[in-house]
Order: structure tokens, then C-alpha cells, then sequence
């Protein structure tokens, strides 16, 4: 039997089902791992054999991050590129990123990982692109370490092919020949894509993006992924200089590139998207894309606004993404949202974007990103138990009650009171339940000062 939790007297629950309700004084009955029931209290059903208070507590679905590099909280403020442009902060970081291990992958997912927890995220995706020479084994370390944690887990396998000496921009030490990342992509399939409900592992394919990659990478990954029924990631759009590189190397922009490669399809999620027009906008919708806007990284490295505003009334899925630690720099998930919701104001103005809106990308959006929309994203029977609640006597939010659910984004929440994942609570009072994981900020300090100049 599995065992049945009783969140009771929750003040609001945000289920982002797709009537938008909200219940106040509610409770959730959590069955294993799925949401058994959602309803008024006082709960009336079967004794639970656990009670969990929600007094004074916002209930929403679990934040769902669709892209990170993890490895990259071992290069956050890295003094080096704390001011410089994404190529130039790419070609600057590259050469150290080939000496990373797979004990330093472990170490500094369980970092991101936790920071994600803590934040509200109860799913991660990650967007692992650095294989070295001989270390193949990086991939594994990732999940490994994710599993330690608790965090549901979408790696994708990512790749590089076209070094410097070929037009890229990558050091031939950090890429792979063509037939080797085709052999790694079946072996991490085989090994690690759980195709049953609730999985709390799924691989998904990510070649790193088209100055990393040759045409033939992008075509032969996507017909894996048609094979294998798996979702497909890439950066997109990202900065100004990729639309010239693509008018330069290929003849034209970024959009048109991925339609010419098989890119446009519904299976597919493309982080950033800041450098698109209407008629770009038009193509990605009638693909049914989905889209990571991850507006810390765009702010860090000055790369532009993404038109989110403009896509969120279209087919395209729009969700929320903390990206690597090396242009965050930091991997807090709430505050992403926030981010999120300010910096669409500074370009579309105050009325164009609600807090409701951003939580909506930043739960149900990601699971749609994510091909998962029938398991996580809102709070409904049925779905995966992924539930995060704070607490609404926080200082940051004292005289600000008047719409807990916004409180959410517009006062800055500092952090989550209640991490649920998979029916396992992994946050309590605000605190990894698991503080052993604490013990890895040593380690990760230790890693990352061997990377300082
Ligand atoms: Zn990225």
C-alpha cells in the first residue's frame, strides 16, 4: 500500500488546471506518487496516514526549469567573463569547461539541484554539451546526481562537432566526431529514458546550437528522435550575433535554418528565442514549438528581450528557465518568474503580462515544453504529486496579503517552505529534509578554484 499524505487547510491553492481555478481553505490528498484528490476542506475521505498543514500556506504545481547547465555553478561570477558578450564569454570559458570531470558533473548538479528545490523547481531539465576526450561518462554522473537529490530529471544529451578549425567556435578538444555522438545518444537512451508514468528520468537529444553543430548532426539527431519518440532541444536565437553568423555560414536566420534542418515540430523546445520577428513568431506557433525564456541570462549577457508578450497568446509553449550558473548566476527558480514578469514590462509596458501568467509558464508551460502535460504541471487528480508551498507570514511579504497568488512574483520570495516531489517531501520549514547535500559546498568550492586563472 502506498502511503496516503493529507495537505489540509492550504489558504490558496494556484492549480493552473485550464479553467485557471484557485480554491481557498483547501486541501490535496496525495495517493504514492500522484494527486488522489483536490478539494474544499474540511477532507472528508479514508483516514490519510500522514497530515501535512497548509494553514497560511500558497499552494502551486512544482516550478518546472526546462533549461540549465548544471556543470556551470562551478563558473558563476567567474571574474574572468563577468562583463562580456556570449561569444566572446563562450570562447573565454570553453577551454576550461574541457577540464571538467565527472566528479566535478556530480558535485555541481547536486548543488544546482538543491538551489533548485529550495526555489520551488520539482522538475529540471539540463543541457549537458561538454564531452572532453575520454569522458563519456559525464552524462551518467548527472543522473546519478540528480537521483541522489531527489529532483525529477529531463538531461538532454547534448553535442558539438564543429570546432574552430571547421567554422565553429569551440576548441577541437571539447568536440566529437559525428559517429561517436550518434553511438552516446543511443547508449544514454537505452540506458536512462524511462518511458513509464511519473518517470522521474527522461532523455531528451540536444546538439549545443548551430555554431557548435554541422547540418548533418542537426538532421541525423532529429531522426533519432522521430525513431525513438523522444523530445528535441537546442539554443535559438539567443543573441544577435548567431542571426549573422547564420546569414553568413548558411545563407539565413536562425528560424529558417532549423525549418531547413527538420527543427520545427511540436516535439521540439528551443532555449531563448529573444531574436525573432513577427513572421519567425508566426512559423514557430504553426509548428507548436515550445520556447525556455530565461531572462536572467538575457539580462546577464546583454543578449535582448525575448518577445514573450507576443508569443504567449499564440501555439507556442512558453515556459521558464533559470540557464547555466555561468550567466545567471544562479539557479533560483522563483526569482526567474519574477524576472521574467519585469523584464517583459520594460519593453511591452505594465499591463501586458500578469504574475498568473508567468506561474502559468513557469508550471503548466513547462510541462507542455516538456511533452508532459498529461503527468505534471497543475494541480488536478491524476497528475504527478510535484507540489510546493510557501508560507505567507515570510517578511517578504508582511502588508503585501491582498493577492497571496501574486504575491508570489511581485514581492521577491526568498525561497520555498514545502517541496514535494513525487509524493516525497524533499523541503520542510524551508529546509532540504536531506542536508547532507549541504556538505557538497565544500567540494564545489574546491572544484571551482582550480578553474581561476
Ligand atoms: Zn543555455
Amino acid at each position: 500500500m502506498s502511503e496516503r499524505k493529507l495537505i489540509e487547510h492550504i489558504d490558496t491553492i494556484f492549480t493552473a488546471d485550464p479553467e485557471g481555478r484557485e480554491l481557498s481553505d483547501a486541501y490535496v490528498l496525495v495517493d504514492g506518487n500522484h494527486i488522489e484528490n483536490v478539494g474544499v476542506s474540511p477532507y472528508n475521505g479514508p483516514e490519510p496516514d500522514r497530515v501535512i498543514d497548509g494553514k497560511d500556506r500558497v499552494m502551486i504545481p512544482g516550478l518546472i526549469n526546462t533549461h540549465h547547465h548544471l556543470y556551470q555553478t562551478l563558473f558563476r561570477n567567474f571574474k574572468e567573463v563577468n562583463n562580456a558578450e556570449l561569444f566572446t564569454w563562450l570562447t573565454e570559458l570553453y577551454d576550461r569547461w574541457a577540464k571538467v570531470d565527472s566528479r566535478a558533473i556530480h558535485v555541481s548538479t547536486v548543488i544546482g539541484a538543491a538551489e533548485l528545490l529550495l526555489s520551488g523547481a520539482t522538475t529540471t531539465s539540463d543541457h549537458l554539451y561538454l564531452f572532453p576526450e575520454g569522458q563519456n561518462d559525464l552524462f551518467d554522473a548527472e543522473v546519478e546526481a540528480a537521483r541522489e537529490v531527489g529532483i525529477r530529471f529531463h538531461p538532454t544529451r547534448g553535442s558539438m562537432s564543429l570546432s574552430k578549425e571547421d567554422g565553429g567556435l569551440p576548441p577541437k578538444e571539447v568536440v566529437q566526431t559525428e559517429e561517436e555522438i550518434l553511438e552516446e545518444y543511443r547508449r544514454v537512451i537505452d540506458e536512462y529514458h524511462d518511458r513509464n508514468e511519473f518517470a522521474m528520468t527522461k532523455v531528451a537529444l540536444a546538439p549545443c546550437s548551430p555554431f557548435s553543430v554541422t547540418d548533418e548532426i542537426m538532421k541525423e539527431t532529429a531522426g533519432l528522435a522521430e525513431e525513438e519518440d523522444l523530445a528535441l532541444h537546442t539554443h535559438l536565437a539567443e543573441t544577435a550575433d548567431e542571426t549573422e553568423f547564420c546569414l553568413d555560414e548558411v545563407g539565413m536566420r536562425p528560424v529558417d535554418y532549423m525549418k531547413e534542418l527538420g527543427w520545427l515540430n511540436e516535439n521540439v523546445w528551443f532555449a531563448h528565442v529573444v531574436h525573432v520577428n513577427e513572421r519567425e513568431i508566426e512559423k514557430l506557433s504553426d509548428a507548436g514549438v515550445g520556447m525556455s525564456h530565461c531572462p536572467s541570462s538575457n539580462m546577464r549577457l546583454g543578449s535582448g528581450i525575448a518577445p514573450v508578450v507576443k508569443m504567449k497568446d499564440t501555439d507556442i509553449k512558453v515556459s521558464i528557465a533559470v540557464d547555466g550558473s555561468a550567466s545567471n548566476d544562479t539557479s533560483n527558480m522563483i526569482k526567474e518568474l519574477r524576472h521574467a514578469l519585469l523584464l517583459q514590462r520594460v519593453k511591452y509596458g505594465a499591463d501586458s503580462i500578469t504574475p498568473r501568467e508567468v506561474l502559468r509558464f513557469g508550471t503548466i508551460g513547462g510541462a507542455m515544453a516538456l511533452g508532459r502535460e498529461d503527468e505534471l504541471g497543475s494541480i488536478e487528480p491524476g497528475k504527478a504529486a510535484d507540489l510546493v508551498m510557501v508560507d505567507l507570514n515570510r517578511l517578504e511579504y508582511a502588508g503585501g496579503l491582498s493577492d497571496p497568488v501574486s504575491a508570489l512574483l511581485m514581492c521577491d520570495t526568498k525561497g520555498v517552505d514545502f517541496n514535494m516531489v513525487n509524493g516525497e517531501v524533499l523541503v520542510e520549514d524551508g529546509k532540504l529534509r536531506n542536508q547532507g547535500l549541504l556538505e557538497y559546498i565544500e567540494e564545489q568550492n574546491e572544484i571551482a578554484a582550480q578553474f581561476y586563472s
